[in-house]
């Protein structure tokens, strides 16, 4: 399929898009089968982007990675790994010495602190091991529902719908949700794809997101999904 380059102002190809007409009458179900049909297309293959080896080392790299990029996380989580690469030594690492090897990261103070912390947690409540339960996950310092579902997803492949700003935006674009929050965009993917899809399906718009959207200028005519299963608003 071949890509699309997002170089035309919106305004340009609304007219175009207007004209085409995407599919208008598709069910909002139906619509969801063909897009994931599409990315199954597109992405084959959805490797886990953070480098890890366990469920610890995966907690760790997804809690460096708020707001921060997977290219940058899978730099540095390496030589914090050097350091300490199992819970039991992380919960040794003085909090400074954490702090000054992900400063790169970004939010060093509070990230460090919640490395620390969750360390000892996992090792004087769970035996040294990551729960498996949102409830506990949750529970623990610098860890929220996004970081929870994407450890049960990627770490333990049980079914989460992980929803970061890309699937979020995309999900609204593609009429799937009403981009009112992200609870509300995770609920809604959850009711229009099966269950055993979802794991999958997080990664593959992630990936989507990443190779396709810019910030602005979308080439909504060339876009192998929004050309066709667009938003009919955001073509107006
Ligand atoms: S999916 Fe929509 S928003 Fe993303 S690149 Fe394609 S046209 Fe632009």
């Amino acid at each position: 399929m071949k890509k699309p380059t997002c170089i035309t102002p919106i305004r340009t190809l609304n007219y175009i898009c207007k004209k085409e007409d995407p599919l208008e009458r598709i069910s909002k179900k139906d619509k969801a089968r063909k897009i994931a049909e599409i990315l199954d297309d597109l992405y084959p293959n959805s490797p886990i982007p953070l480098q890890h080896q366990d469920p610890y080392t995966l907690l760790i790299a997804v809690l460096l990675s708020a707001q921060c990029t997977d290219a940058r996380v899978n730099k540095i989580s390496p030589i914090l790994f050097e350091r300490a690469d199992n819970v039991y030594d992380m919960a040794k690492v003085p909090i400074e010495e954490i702090k000054e090897i992900i400063r790169p990261c970004g939010l060093a103070p509070a990230k460090s602190k919640a490395i620390f912390n969750l360390s000892n947690i996992l090792v004087d409540k769970y035996g040294g091991k990551v729960p498996k339960t949102f409830e506990e996950l949750e529970s623990l310092p610098g860890v929220g529902h996004k970081t929870a579902s994407v450890v049960m997803s990627q770490a333990f492949g049980l079914p989460a719908f992980p929803v970061d700003t890309h699937i979020h935006r995309l999900a609204y674009r593609w009429g799937l949700s009403n981009g009112k929050s992200v609870v509300q965009t995770e609920k809604d993917l959850k009711r229009l794809y099966p269950e055993s899809s979802w794991n999958k399906l997080h990664l593959q718009i992630i990936y989507f997101g990443r190779e396709y959207c810019p910030a602005r200028n979308h080439d909504f005519q060339a876009c192998p999904i929004c050309g066709k299963y667009g938003r009919k608003s955001l073509l107006k």
